[in-house]
């Protein structure tokens, strides 16, 4: 092998490593549908030139990625990195994937017109986020600063975990040590640790915060072991004043790696420092974490996050759309809000994607703006439909008033139109069954399941009424039938 092909694969190599962080940082949606296409043109001298298939993807590079593939970037060449991206000719389309047939450009680009596009502005300010922090001299903290308490909404889903994170910002090492939050991806557990530390600071300015991630601890210690040099690796932590380690599920299989941070967790907990971790389960469900890490982790306080509810949702968006300088209208937020459930990371993408969408096509958001560009991640329910929208055809249709539904009103003419709207939503829209109660002015689960159940009965039996429903869906854009 000639050493310029050496030096190549070498630069290759370097790429992939750079791909697989910013994989694990994004959904494996996310992954597939903007970095699958990306590639490697030249990376020089401390810059970086990403290969894109089209002036759509560069655009969103440049103000949603550049920054995570800097950081990337730079910590596998170890030296400040420049980025930037270069549309790639001839770059053969990726092949859709059957399974996940997701291809938010295809879904959001506008059929190829010679209007030039420019790059969604406002989407700079949360992406790159800017950073800032003191930490230790060989671990510089980085924290995202909008990942603060004030920018944290909150709700039942996350108030336990939300509190717990601020007493021991302000109490540390007495409120409760360690402080162990889990929950699944995309529900603010990054989010919280980092306003721990942003908290912590802001009250005690001059001591010492090592913010890293598990990946980032192992790494480091596994670099000591081949320098044999673990003892400068130790002493690093023996310092700090609050030790945080985001998605310490990583251990799990890491026996060495377990076993120093074993013992960096007693050194630290008992001169009283504060840890907080992070993790995707439970202590005692991370399979292989050894029995006496499981246990210390469970001394101080474990809590969780949950799926955020509907309201929760809701803030959630007008909150991200605030700080990106976005309007949205009412319609757009429970759109959102009612079709992206399990990850709020994935609210903000929708967001993004909208924005961007609006962009591209110099219009203003709104709810026919926002189904276009999210079409493709709804299929095949909740392609533009809300309970509003459902509520107004149902109560056109049927000649009743909004406020008459809402009435704990009984009587036929009314009983009906509402459990019609309650099925539509239980089928065009992600919406839980209590969720749709809440709408009828708090009506429990069981009382929508049981209209859904009687409507389904009927459309099963009586084809009228079933030719009517499926119009009305047809209407709201969407359809009934299982196939769809
Ligand atoms: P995790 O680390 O649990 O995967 P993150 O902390 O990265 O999740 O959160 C994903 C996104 O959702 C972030 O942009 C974060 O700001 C946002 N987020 C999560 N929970 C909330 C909340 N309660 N209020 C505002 N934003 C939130
Ligand atoms: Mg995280």
């Amino acid at each position: 092998m000639s050493d310029s092909v050496a030096i190549e694969n070498d630069v290759q190599e370097r790429f992939d490593q750079v791909m697989a962080q910013v994989r694990g940082r994004l959904t494996k949606r996310q992954y597939q549908t903007w970095f699958e296409r990306a590639s490697l043109v030249r990376w020089g001298e401390n810059s970086l030139v990403v290969g894109l298939p089209n002036r759509f993807y560069q655009v969103w590079f440049q103000s949603k990625f550049s920054e995570m593939v800097r950081e990337a970037a730079e910590q596998v060449a170890r030296a400040p990195t420049s980025v930037s991206f270069e549309i790639v000719d001839g770059m053969a389309p990726a092949e859709p994937d059957p399974d996940d047939a997701v291809d938010e450009v295809e879904a959001v680009a506008p059929a190829p017109s010679h209007r030039p596009v420019e790059p969604p502005p406002a989407t700079r300010d949360l992406y790159p986020a800017p950073f800032s922090g003191s930490g230790t001299e060989d671990l510089p903290l980085r924290l995202n600063e909008l990942y603060t308490f004030d920018n944290f909404i909150i709700g039942p889903s996350n108030s336990v975990a939300h509190a717990s994170a601020r007493a021991v910002a302000q109490n540390p090492g007495r409120a409760y040590n360690p402080l162990f939050i889990h929950g699944s991806v995309g529900l603010g557990k990054t989010h919280l640790l980092h306003a721990v530390c942003h908290e912590f600071l802001r009250r005690f300015p001059d001591d010492r915060v090592c913010f890293l991630s598990c990946e980032e601890f192992t790494n480091e210690f596994v670099r000591s072991l081949q320098r044999n040099d673990v003892d400068s690796f130790r002493a690093r932590f023996r310092n700090v004043h609050l030790l945080v380690i985001d998605d310490i599920h990583f251990l799990k299989g890491k026996e060495r790696t377990q076993e120093e941070f074993f013992h960096t967790f007693n050194g630290l907990y008992q001169s009283n420092r504060q840890i907080v971790l992070s993790s995707d389960a439970a202590p005692n469900e991370i399979p292989t974490l050894e029995d006496r890490l499981v246990s210390r982790f469970t001394w101080g306080l474990v809590s969780q996050l949950e799926q955020p509810e509907m309201e929760t949702r809701m803030a959630i968006v007008r909150r991200k759309a605030e700080l990106m300088h976005i309007e949205v209208p009412n319609d757009v937020v429970e759109f959102i809000a009612s079709n992206f459930r399990n990850n709020i990371r994935e609210l903000e993408g929708a967001l993004l994607s909208t924005k961007a969408y609006a962009d591209v096509l110099g219009a203003p958001i709104s709810l026919k703006i926002a189904s276009e560009a999210l079409k493709q991640s709804l299929q095949p329910t909740g392609m533009g439909v809300t309970l509003d929208k459902i509520t107004q055809l149902v109560c056109e249709r049927y000649q009743v008033k909004v406020s008459e539904l809402r009435s704990k009103r009984r009587g036929r003419s009314i009983s009906e139109p509402r459990q019609v709207i309650m099925f539509l939503a239980r089928k065009l829209t992600k919406l839980s069954l209590q969720e749709i109660g809440d709408h009828f002015g708090g009506r429990d689960h069981s009382t929508v399941l049981y209209a859904v159940r009687q409507i389904e009965n009927r459309y099963g039996t009586d084809p009228a009424f079933a030719a009517t429903l499926e119009r009305m869906a047809d209407r709201l854009g969407g359809n009934l039938r299982e196939d769809a």
